[in-house]
């Protein structure tokens, strides 16, 4: 079915739930940040992300090396690489939480409330996905990709649905400690402070890189998204050494990074106060979903959703994560048109990924 609602410059995302909230601040503060062209938000479930950096120290000592790695799995409490000539190396998630980033200790997010379409793998059987349906728009590309074939659904199970509302609720109870134990010595969780958008005005003005800086980076809650960077209309941050980096002044009236930031504060029209209550926030529908084609990471169900967008031209272009060539594993945000790219972009890299970066590009070519 054509669909032939394609709009120049709409852009599918796919992301993490903390990515989600990026996006959620640039569609509520276009007026600020410009239009943002991100048009569907297909969201991950995330428990927890790592440092690309220890994992690797970490698998070396197991005597493994990333680029013998065929799968990365974290199940049953075990992080399970699976590697060239049949080899499995299963290590603890205990062991493995020594790499975690410290921006996932204070996240209250598990299944990407904010997104159009939420995709995780707890809930359902092997090889098939759990999919929240959020918005009408989510709930829409669902249908027609289930129509035209790309997928297929069943009900979620009534033991599937417990078992994410517990462990949601049980990430947002852990959290919750944990950013109460942070703000107690002054190491601010702005994010999570309830707050109007009038107070939001009154609280970001006048806040430069430098204040993210402070009141993000240096107390350990940016989540490397690379809104940053695409929010400044300097081209004076980049990521580097896996921090976003100011190299050049600031005019004195702009404070558009602080404003995109998913750690900075966020008002009660995007992050109400009810959501620390619900544990899979606000949602439509939510089902299993296989799309049996495709070799994803549980039901191949991101992919399917993300190449249906493309190929019916909803959108224009697609934000992908692959694997870095010259680091394997290591995740890589890619805009493409491509279906190939998405088709092999599936999987799960396990690692933070600046997934707004890419759009510069579209930004900048806009602007020339
Ligand atoms: C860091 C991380 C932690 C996760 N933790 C959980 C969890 O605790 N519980 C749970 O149920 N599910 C979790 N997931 C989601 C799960 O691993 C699958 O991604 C999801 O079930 C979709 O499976 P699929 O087969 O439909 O996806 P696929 O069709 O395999 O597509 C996967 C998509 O994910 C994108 N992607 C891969 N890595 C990243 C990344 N680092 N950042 C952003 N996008 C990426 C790729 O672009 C691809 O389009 C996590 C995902 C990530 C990235
Ligand atoms: S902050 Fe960490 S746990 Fe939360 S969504 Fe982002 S990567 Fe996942
Ligand atoms: S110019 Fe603006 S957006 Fe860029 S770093 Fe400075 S304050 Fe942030
Ligand atoms: S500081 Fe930049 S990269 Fe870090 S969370 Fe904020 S916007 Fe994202």
């Amino acid at each position: 079915m054509e669909q032939n609602n394609q709009e120049k410059g709409k852009v599918a995302v796919i992301g993490t739930p903390c990515h989600m909230i990026a996006a959620a601040k640039m569609d509520t503060f276009s007026d600020y940040l410009g239009k943002s062209p991100l048009d569907i938000k297909i969201g991950l479930f995330c428990m927890e992300n790592f440092s690309y950096s220890y994992m690797k120290q970490l698998l070396e000592k197991y005597d493994a090396d990333m680029k013998d790695v065929i799968e990365c799995r974290v199940e049953k409490n075990y992080f399970w690489f699976y590697l060239t000539e049949d080899r499995l190396v299963k290590i603890p998630l205990k062991e493995a939480k020594s790499c975690m980033r410290k921006n996932c200790q204070v996240c209250m997010d598990l299944t990407s409330e904010l997104s159009d379409i939420s995709v995780g793998s707890v809930g359902s059987p092997k090889q098939w996905s759990t999919v929240i349906i959020r918005t009408e728009k989510g709930l829409e590309l669902l249908k027609n990709a289930e129509n035209d074939n790309y997928l297929k659904t069943k009900p979620l199970t009534e033991s599937g649905l417990k078992i994410i509302e517990k462990l949601a609720t049980k990430k947002k109870k852990e959290n919750k400690e944990e950013i109460k134990k942070r703000e107690k010595v002054g190491r601010p969780v702005l994010y999570t402070r309830q707050i109007s958008k009038d107070e939001f005005q009154e609280e970001v003005q006048g806040c430069q890189f430098i204040d993210l800086k402070s009141d993000v980076i240096d107390v350990g809650t940016c989540v490397l998204c690379g809104a940053c960077v695409l929010a400044c209309p300097e081209n004076i941050v980049s990521i580097e050494d896996r921090k976003p980096q100011l190299k050049g002044k600031c005019p004195e009236d702009c404070n558009l990074c602080y404003v995109t930031c998913p750690r900075t504060y966020i008002p009660e029209e995007i992050l109400s106060a009810d959501s620390s209550k619900k544990p899979l926030g606000d949602y439509l529908k939510i089902v299993s979903a296989q799309a049996p084609m495709i070799k994803g990471q549980d039901g191949g169900v991101a992919t399917a959703l993300l190449n249906y967008a493309l190929t019916q031209k909803m959108v224009e272009e697609v934000i992908i994560v692959d694997k870095n060539k010259a680091h394997p594993w290591k995740p890589e945000a890619k805009l493409t048109n491509n279906v190939a790219d998405v088709l092999s972009a599936s999987g799960t890299k396990y690692a933070a990924c600046p997934v707004f970066e890419p759009l510069k590009s579209l930004k900048d070519s806009k602007e020339e």
